[in-house]
């Protein structure tokens, strides 16, 4: 079949590579129709995995029909649709149980390594290196789901397009989980740092959950006016002091809610800080550039909450300590739960209540995903999310 392959820094490539097969009673294999390039791909495509290896099928947002079937799988059959979470959940251990899906402590095979990075692993997730279990990815014609039956989210066969489904198995409960942990109340002014695809999830579902204002950071122009057309009010902050901004606006309170969706790349240009992360990544230091998470603590109001859906993989420096402690901040993060949050999304959207589409700039063959990995890596051409069709 054919996949998007990972060859190292900055090197995607369109490759032939061997058809999946069931592995395990539980396994399905699917026929994915459509899939998308996410934030959390950028990462591994400038080489912050160190987990990745050469011919790795990338790939974690993606649907289609289940075409092969497992002996133990009861639930699912040919000819299902369903959309795949990036998360692979077992069901069934403590954490599952719980709802915790993103830790999952079944279904990452490669335990062992993420526990030395992180102290525990979280769940196994696809296409997402060999620290998460080194599962092939879905920019792929073909991809084997393990843990089917508690990891897919089916959807009706018909009434939705591929494309206002796909995102319920990553961004869009990803921007919800972001706001859900915001503890939203009506009079909340939420701060939203970037306005990329999960900050544009983030903003929606910060007006769906009831938030006054929303204020939306970045720079590049046509993500601040799709903020500004979902109501936020925007800064950009290469023109403006982003902290001065913040403190206008909330009547020198500051925000009450504050939303890392940038993460580990965020750029600072040339700010104090910004010197000292590439010095000290320089001499292997420090692995993340934590701006963004440096600046939303400073920026929380004192008893305010500050909900981190961007991606950070190692360790940061010069972390606000002392602010995120006296002013009493609340920390909430993760990767995303998705199961616990898709089957409400689902009918929300069935309901009219959000298109998820409206984030769509480019749709092309998946052949053409190298250079469309380039266009939404630069932001090119007006790229905010690029859907691939195998
Ligand atoms: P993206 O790269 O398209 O968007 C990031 C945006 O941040 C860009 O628009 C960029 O201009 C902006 N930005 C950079 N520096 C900034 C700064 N200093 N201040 C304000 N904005 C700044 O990526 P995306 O798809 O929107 O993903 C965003 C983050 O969410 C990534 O870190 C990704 O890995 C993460 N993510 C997490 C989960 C999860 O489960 N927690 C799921 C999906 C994505
Ligand atoms: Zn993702
Ligand atoms: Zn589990």
């Amino acid at each position: 079949m054919r996949a998007l392959c990972w060859h190292g820094k900055g090197d995607i490539r369109y490759d032939t590579v061997p058809d999946p097969r069931l592995e395990h009673s539980l396994d399905v294999i699917v026929e994915v129709t459509t899939c998308a390039i996410c934030g959390s791909d950028l990462h591994l495509m400038d080489g912050y995995n160190p987990a990745m290896r050469r011919g790795d099928v990338l790939g974690h947002e993606f649907m289609g029909e289940v075409v092969e079937v497992g002996s133990g799988v009861r639930d699912l059959k040919a000819g299902d649709r369903v959309v795949v979470p990036f998360t692979i959940t077992c069901g069934m251990c403590e954490q599952c149980r719980r709802g915790n899906f993103s830790l999952c402590e079944n279904s990452n095979r490669n335990a062992h390594l993420a526990s030395k990075v992180w102290g525990y692993s979280t769940a196994g997730l696809f296409g997402y290196s060999h620290v998460t279990g080194g599962y092939a990815g879905g920019q792929a014609e073909y991809v084997r789901v393990p843990f089917a039956e508690t990891t897919v989210v089916k959807v009706p066969k018909s009434g939705l397009t591929d494309e206002q489904v796909l995102f319920l198995g990553d961004i869009f409960p990803t921007g919800w989980q972001a706001a859900v942990h915001c503890d939203i109340e009506p009079s909340d002014v939420v701060a939203v740092w970037g306005c990329g695809p999960v900050a544009q999830f983030c903003i929606k579902s910060c007006f769906m959950l009831g938030a006054h204002t929303v204020i939306a950071i970045d720079r590049i122009p046509e993500r601040l006016a799709m903020a500004r057309a979902a109501g936020a009010v925007t800064i950009d902050f290469e023109r403006e002091p982003v902290l001065e901004r913040l403190n206008e606006l909330t009547g020198g309170r500051g925000p009450d809610k504050c939303i890392d969706a940038v993460g580990l790349e965020a750029h600072a240009g040339s700010s104090m800080d910004a010197v000292m992360d590439k010095a000290k990544a320089a001499m292997m230091l420090e692995t993340d550039r934590p701006h963004v998470l440096r600046e939303a603590i400073m920026a929380c109001r004192p008893g305010g909450i500050v909900s981190v859906p961007g991606v950070y993989g190692g360790f940061g420096d010069k972390i606000p300590l002392g602010a995120m402690m006296n002013k009493g901040l609340t920390i909430r993060t993760g990767q995303t739960h998705v199961r616990r949050f898709a089957y409400d999304l689902l009918k929300r959207i069935e309901e009219g209540e959000i298109d998820p589409t409206f984030v769509i700039t480019h749709t092309l063959p998946l052949e053409r995903g190298p250079e469309a990995y380039r266009t939404f890596r630069d932001k090119e051409d007006g790229c905010i999310k690029v859907v691939l069709k195998p």
